[in-house]
């Protein structure tokens, strides 16, 4: 069985930017893939990024206990589908993106888990990163950011902080960390 490595952060903070590079630098390390009833931004691929469903998937599978965690944000659910994580997990260490919720919950059933919390160096970067990819609607925005503060907050009861200043070096900092920890 592989370690859980669990990666949370603002909205815009560069998790998946930082992620790439995590992957690209550890072969072995693989990617828990979520599910989600929000729309594909341009580029995302359905069953990479996400399995994106719709709202009635997405309550099926709750009522099949088909998720080791879900949360309800942004008015969209999200969750960790088990079988494809148990999947990876048999095979070697796994990564997951999800927020303080769902990262709480995993580790109630998984206490070696590693929280990794990526910071912005600071809030108005993180504005400017989240409306710099301009792929996120006015709203969305509005709904996303009204969460940084509480996000921030729970950064407390994580294992690790890193702040993402360079996406390198971050990525770095993100790898040493998994090495140290890694099985
Ligand atoms: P998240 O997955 O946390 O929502 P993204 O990875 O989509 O964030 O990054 C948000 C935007 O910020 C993207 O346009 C990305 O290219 C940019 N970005 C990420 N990390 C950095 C960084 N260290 N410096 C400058 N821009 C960054
Ligand atoms: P986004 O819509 O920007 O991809 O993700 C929004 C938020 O949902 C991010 O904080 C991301 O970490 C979180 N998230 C993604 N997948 C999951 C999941 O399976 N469970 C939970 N609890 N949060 C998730």
């Amino acid at each position: 069985m592989g370690k859980l490595f669990v990666i949370s952060g603002a909205s815009g903070v560069g998790k998946s930017t930082v992620l790439a590079r995590v992957m690209a630098g550890r072969k072995d390390l693989r990617f828990s893939v979520s599910a989600t009833t929000r729309l594909p931004r341009p580029g995302e691929i359905d069953g990479k990024d996400y399995y994106f469903i719709t709202k009635d998937k997405f309550r099926d599978m709750i009522d099949n206990d088909e998720f080791l965690e879900y949360d309800a944000h942004m008015n969209n659910f999200y969750g960790t589908p088990i079988g494809q994580l148990e999947e990876k997990l048999q095979k070697g260490n796994v990564i997951l993106d999800i927020e303080p919720n769902g990262a709480f919950n995993v580790r109630k059933v998984r206490e070696d888990a590693v929280l990794i919390f990526i910071a912005p160096p600071s809030l108005e970067e993180l504005e400017s990163r989240l409306r710099g990819r301009g792929d996120t609607s006015e709203e969305q925005i509005q709904v996303r950011q009204a969460r940084v503060a509480w996000e921030m907050e729970q950064s407390k009861q994580y294992n690790y902080i890193v702040v993402n200043d360079k996406v390198d070096v971050c990525a770095d900092k993100i790898l040493k960390i998994i090495a140290e920890e890694a099985d």
